[in-house]
């Protein structure tokens, strides 16, 4: 390899290590607590990936800290990954590498044959692997529902009124909530103002958990507090691959004519097929991100269940910040973003 090509090389290795720099860092009387990245010497960094010692100084000259771009001397140090970060990263990547490509191609088919989703494999494999996954106890009891009108109260609608939703097709009641009062809004009214009720669920439990978790979320830290992702690499895919979180960006845009006239909702065939899945494996619901907004959704399967009111229904109304969060909001790889304002 020529020596341009190496250094190039082992400069890319190095970089993709490091988080942040000390302009990132706290002070405390000139000490620098680390509060962003896991110091190291840059020096020791450079030996780890073992630069030969008449390339240091050119390879050095490449790496910029990605939070704030400043360049880097040899002596100082930097801030990399914690390990349980590069362990929620590779779990990621493993399991988008070994099963997103099925994944994706079980998307592509359920466009065409959305009811012979249980004869592609990855159908068959979700509908073995929910027998054996994980039931989640919901520690948090309260949950919220909205409606913009609050005559027909805030059970599920009959299901000669349900249409196709996230985790349900049309005909399918099912009871869904939200962890706060703003996202039970977001999700429900487009000009951004309905009515809030408040449910306590009690002790749920039984439930498939499809949030995304974070490398140190207490989900997926043991004992130890050593990584350990909860669910095993095909729910990995599924969590982490973004076809549960898709959304149709014009629904939310007030006014928009082609909001209810759309019928056809592919952003939802994975995720009907997930539910379905889901409820012949026993479980009692589903615990997910919310789409559109930050916060959590519970979906209870069984429609005749009936949690317990908490006070009277409020109105809620989101302000224009929240409305602009709502119809900036989208998922990348588990992660709920903002697209910077444009418009
Ligand atoms: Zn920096």
């Amino acid at each position: 390899m020529k020596r341009e090509d190496k250094i190039k090389k082992l400069a890319a290795a190095i970089q993709s290590e490091i988080v942040s720099c000390p302009n990132e860092q706290s002070y405390d009387e000139g000490d620098a607590i680390w509060i962003s990245g896991l110091p190291i010497d840059l020096q020791d960094l450079l030996m780890n990936h073992a630069v030969p010692e008449e390339l240091e100084e050119a390879v050095v000259a490449k790496l910029r800290c990605p939070s704030c771009g400043t360049s880097f001397k040899i002596w100082q140090e930097v801030g990399t990954k914690y390990d349980f970060e590069v362990s929620h990263e590779n779990v990621i990547d493993q399991a988008l590498a070994r099963h997103g490509k099925q994944l994706f191609d079980f998307y592509g088919f359920l466009h065409k044959n959305p009811l012979l989703e249980a004869s592609h494999p990855f159908g068959k494999k979700i509908l073995s692997e929910f027998k054996k996954a994980p039931r989640l106890a919901l520690q948090k009891s309260e949950w919220f529902r909205a409606r913009v009108n609050k005559e027909h109260g805030f059970g599920p609608a009959p299901a000669e009124l349900v249409a196709d939703q996230r985790y349900n097709s049309s005909g399918q009641s099912r009871w869904y909530f939200a962890d706060n009062a703003e996202t039970a809004v977001a999700e429900t009214a487009k000009e951004g103002t309905a009515w809030v009720q408040k449910f306590d669920v009690g002790n749920l439990d039984g439930l498939l958990d499809l949030r995304a978790w974070r490398a140190d979320d207490e989900r997926a830290l043991d004992s130890e507090g050593e990584y350990r992702p909860p669910h095993d690499l095909l729910l990995v895919s599924l969590v982490y691959g973004d076809l549960l979180t898709q959304r149709h960006f014009l629904d939310d845009i007030a006014g928009q004519p082609d909001a209810k006239a759309r019928q056809w909702k592919p952003e939802y065939l994975v995720s009907r097929f997930v539910a379905e899945a889901a409820s012949a494996a026993n479980l009692t619901g589903i615990l997910c991100n919310s789409v559109r907004y930050p916060g959590d959704n519970l979906i209870v399967f069984d429609s005749y269940w009936s949690p317990k009111l908490v006070g009277d229904p409020v109105s809620v109304t989101l302000d224009e910040d929240a409305l602009r969060l709502r119809q900036n909001y989208f998922f990348n790889q588990g992660e709920g973003l903002t697209i910077p304002d444009v418009g």
